[in-house]
């Protein structure tokens, strides 16, 4: 058996204040995930077009995203900034050749988010770059052979879309060049807003739907102090909410606590400010070294900028070296051609 790491990559959006049912959910892993594997996660801008946003905003959300993962524990020479590996664009043009229009149109996220902009706005604007995201989605994912995508159950049938553009594209062009990505599921948790946990915490659902990891503990505590532990739906067993902030207890690491309240609530003897009082504590106890590494960091922000620019060359030249080599698969002209 080779002892050579297998590839694993990743990418988030620069959506702003990362929150924490995407450092739970994602970032977390992430940063365990660097011990066995060969990472390569990307802040992926590109991609933030395809809803709207603001211009004037990307630039400093990308940065500030690539710096709070820096925080999180991510290593810096793991790291990439999408829009810096201008190879992703070009593959995903390429790409876009072997994936079919109606493949395409079966992606159930397009219609999620095209929907969430016609409930917004009956006349919202839905562009083609929606449309067409899977397909950058995977031109990130095969431009550097990734063995493995960690993922979440919703993105199962994005990282089957990438497997069959590889399979098409090794199959029209007559050589196996492109590995077929695995999803690597691991403990995926799934944190719930706390003011409404009926939906997943989120920041498209507003300020007090998300707890920001980067925020002051002040906020925190009292966030969770006004979670909905009830929301009126009959329920079997625990409700979301109560499950939520037991999830966000163990997360927090406070097991002692989460085991004696857990005895409380089966005893039905729970007291909801207990848990939450225990959940605050908990989560203001894992998100303080982050922010103070976010601070050191910030306070030196061009020096860590560089490490960021330097490691996304680091990173191209691999991007370079695919899209060469697809280039003279596909019959396109390299430079020296
Ligand atoms: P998004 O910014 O919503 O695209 O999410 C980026 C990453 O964070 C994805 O891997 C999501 O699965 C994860 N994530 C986002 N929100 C949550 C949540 N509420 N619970 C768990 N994971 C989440």
């Amino acid at each position: 058996m080779s002892n050579k790491k297998k590839n694993v990559l990743s990418c988030l959006q620069p959506t702003g204040d990362m929150h924490l049912g995407n450092y739970l959910g994602a970032v977390q892993n992430w940063v365990n995930l660097q011990e066995d594997y060969n990472c390569t996660y990307g802040v992926v801008d590109y991609h933030a077009m395809t809803m709207p946003y603001k211009a004037k905003n990307l630039r400093e959300n990308t940065w500030n995203m690539a710096l709070q993962l820096l925080a999180c524990g991510i290593n810096s020479e793991n790291l990439f900034i999408q829009s810096l590996v201008p190879e992703h664009a070009e593959l995903y043009w390429i790409l876009g050749n072997v994936c079919s229009f109606g493949r395409l149109n079966l992606m159930t996220q397009f219609k999620d988010k095209s929907e969430q902009l016609k409930d917004k706005d009956k006349e919202a604007f839905v562009s083609a770059g929606l449309f067409n995201y899977p397909v950058l989605q995977a031109a990130d994912i095969l431009i550097y052979h990734a063995d493995f995508v960690p993922i979440g159950k919703d993105q199962t049938q994005h990282l089957e879309l990438s497997r069959d553009i590889a399979q098409r594209f090794n199959h029209q062009f007559g050589k196996e060049y492109f590995a077929h990505p695995e999803p690597l599921y691991t403990k995926n948790m799934k944190i719930l807003s706390l003011a409404n946990p009926l939906k997943k915490m989120s920041k498209s659902l507003g300020e007090k739907h998300y707890v920001n990891i980067f925020g002051d503990e002040a906020r925190i505590r009292k966030q969770v102090k006004s979670a909905v532990t009830d929301t009126g739906e009959a329920t079997e067993g625990m409700s979301p909410g109560v499950q939520n902030l037991f999830d966000l207890l163990e997360a927090s690491g406070r097991m002692e606590a989460h085991a004696s309240l857990m005895d409380d609530y089966r005893d039905s003897n729970l007291k909801y400010s207990d848990l939450k009082g225990e959940v605050a504590e908990g989560l203001v106890g894992l998100c303080r070294p982050i922010r103070e590494r976010y601070e050191e960091i910030n306070s030196n922000k061009k020096n860590f900028k560089n490490k960021i620019k330097e490691s996304s060359a680091e990173i191209r030249k691999d991007a370079k070296k695919t899209l060469k080599e697809v280039k003279e698969l596909v019959g396109i002209l390299n430079p020296k051609d």
